[in-house]
């Protein structure tokens, strides 16, 4: 998942939300998934809220050699780690992992070109109890529209549920699937690409509605080569 972005021995902070959305008295699987690997990887772990992120990183005695972040505060971490720090989120570790992360950031290129009355489909890989202010169902689709400045048509699919027919979509936005095998999202990404219809996941499409991709695909140089391709045109 992480492992090799780091070197042995070497320190990965995390920087984890704790609000209304995070599940009480734990951390969600892709935040256990990643501290779990760090430790199969001999690397050590630090993980802190985004209130605590500049006092660790003030404590450490050298700088951390990747800091991963709920994409949540994408642009907080970004704005927040000193330059010539590798830096990233679960859900873009998660399109590595369980998906292509190349064609996930193709994908995320579609945001720019959407127009009014277009079809966005959401799909997340679990039916858990959507919250208030809830990051599928409220957010991407708050800062879809607000990032466009276009009357989007945003539709919702969850668990094992996903059209049979995706050609009246512009766009289809997968959850970080941590709960899904490799498998099961490179299936979703061929049926998308064989309707011809780009597909992206939270991680990036976040990080791109917030400005930041860039910055958090210098860990993966072939997803950062193809993101500079399609900016430059
Ligand atoms: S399967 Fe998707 S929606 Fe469910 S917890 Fe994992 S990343 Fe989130």
């Amino acid at each position: 998942m992480l492992g090799d972005l780091a070197p042995n021995g070497g320190h990965v902070m995390m920087i984890v939300p704790i609000d209304y959305e995070a599940p009480k008295g734990r951390l969600i699987l892709p935040q256990v998934q990643a501290i779990r690997d760090c430790l199969d990887n001999n690397q050590y772990v630090t993980i802190v809220k985004e209130a605590d992120y500049l006092r660790s990183l003030e404590n450490c005695k050298k700088m951390p050699d990747l800091v991963v972040c709920d994409s949540q505060v994408v642009d907080f971490m970004v704005a927040n780690t000193p330059a010539g720090v590798s830096c990233t989120t679960f859900s873009i570790l998660f399109a590595r992992l369980k998906g292509d992360i190349v064609k996930l950031v193709e994908g995320a290129a579609a945001i720019n070109g959407l127009q009014n009355g277009d079809k966005v489909l959401i799909a997340e890989s679990c039916t858990h109890h959507a919250v208030e202010d809830d990051i599928g169902r409220v957010k991407i689709p708050r800062w879809l529209r607000t990032k466009t400045g276009k009357e989007l048509e945003i539709n919702h699919v969850a668990g094992h549920d996903f059209p049979a027919d995706l050609a009246e979509y512009k766009l289809v936005v997968q959850c970080g699937g941590c709960m899904n095998n490799r498998r099961e999202v490179l299936s979703r990404i061929s049926r998308c690409e064989q309707a011809g219809v780009p597909i992206t996941n939270y991680g990036v499409c976040i990080s791109e509605l917030k400005g930041v991709l860039e910055k958090v695909l210098e860990p993966f140089p072939a997803a950062l080569q193809k993101y500079r391709e399609i900016k430059n045109g």
